[in-house]
């Protein structure tokens, strides 16, 4: 079969971090086109706006969004409603209804929409899934805390409305957190602490329960320095769980049980050569429907001025 013809849009750091290589290894995909105000690949045609790529290049199959979530709803419109099948960096969107809607027009369209969540391709993600699908679970507990000037250096628009702050690292928690827990969870309460000058948080801590009474603390910090923690720690009665380093490593009793390579980007596209390949769609909004509970429920805390 012919590749897929993929144009990727919005030329930043994610996409030479990450697509760029994961593109580049897999066969079902030919790179043919971006679309970047200023971002360009060596030796791929390249477009400032995706209406004058997809304009230019009608033969463009698929594309990747992976521009911030505030701009990401017009792109996925333009390239669903050109009938291309569109690949959504993480998060999906700015709000929940813009998602929802995307995946009203991609069905419309007959079109492949695929919100795209890496740390659930995570190398131990799988392991922890059936370790917690075996064994019930009494408690959950996240910490996420990362330095934000070393992984966002001067990114403006993870402090705008809709950039999530703390809620960008945060988000890949819970979509772990969604996919290996066997049963949902709901917001209970939170506190989100907002920098005087910022209109996106710096810090959260959320409390979640199910119907069986489950308690899942999480705590996210942005002005971690030093030791940087991206771990899920679950008691059950077959021992205590923690997935570490953001779903690379997994111990239980605090022997290490399973650790693999990386592959968290090719692991997305090959998915998304699939989900084009059977016609169907992929786009789960658990884990930002529990950001947009913790703006709705959260107490707000203003905290020290942040300066990149
Ligand atoms: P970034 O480096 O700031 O790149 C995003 C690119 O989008 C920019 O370089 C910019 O390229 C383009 N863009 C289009 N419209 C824009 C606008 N109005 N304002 C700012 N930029 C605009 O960000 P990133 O780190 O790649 O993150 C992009 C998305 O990927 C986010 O949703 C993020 O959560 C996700 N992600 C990031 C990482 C990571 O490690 N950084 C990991 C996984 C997922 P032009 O100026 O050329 O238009």
């Amino acid at each position: 079969m012919a590749p897929i013809r993929l144009a990727i849009v919005g030329v930043g750091k994610i996409v030479r971090d990450q697509h760029l290589p994961a593109v580049a290894t897999d066969p079902d995909f030919e790179l043919v086109a971006t679309a970047s105000r200023h971002g360009t690949v060596e030796g791929i045609p390249a477009f400032r706006s995706i209406e004058e790529m997809l304009a230019a290049q009608p033969g463009i199959d698929a594309v990747a969004l992976c521009m911030p979530p505030q701009f990401r709803y017009a792109a996925a419109l333009s390239a669903l409603e050109a009938g291309k099948h569109v690949f959504l960096e993480k998060p999906p969107g700015a709000t929940i209804s813009e998602v929802e809607d995307l995946k009203r027009i991609a069905a419309e369209n007959g079109v492949s929409l695929f919100a795209s969540w890496h740390s659930r391709h995570a190398p131990a993600v799988g392991r922890a899934k059936a370790f917690l699908a075996a064994s019930p679970v009494r408690s959950v507990a996240v910490t996420w805390k990362e330095d934000v000037r070393h992984w966002h250096p001067n990114q403006a628009w993870i402090w705008e409305p809709g950039g999530l702050g703390v809620f960008d690292p945060g988000i890949n928690a819970l979509s772990i957190v969604t996919h290996i827990l066997p049963k949902p969870v709901f917001l209970t309460a939170a506190t989100l602490e907002f920098p005087e000058n910022r209109d996106a948080p710096i810090a959260a801590a959320l409390s979640f329960s199910n119907a069986g009474g489950l308690s899942v603390e999480a705590v996210f910090d942005w002005r971690q320095t030093g030791r940087q923690s991206w771990d899920i720690e679950a008691e059950t009665e077959a021992g205590a769980m923690r997935l570490a380093d953001g779903g690379a490593r997994l111990f239980i009793d605090g022997a290490l049980a399973f650790e693999a390579p990386e592959r968290e980007y090719p692991t997305l596209y090959r998915r998304f050569a699939e989900i084009i390949a059977s016609g169907a769609s992929d786009a789960d909004i658990a884990p930002l429907a529990h950001v947009a509970d913790a703006f709705m429920l959260g107490r707000r805390k203003v905290v020290e001025a942040f300066h990149d």
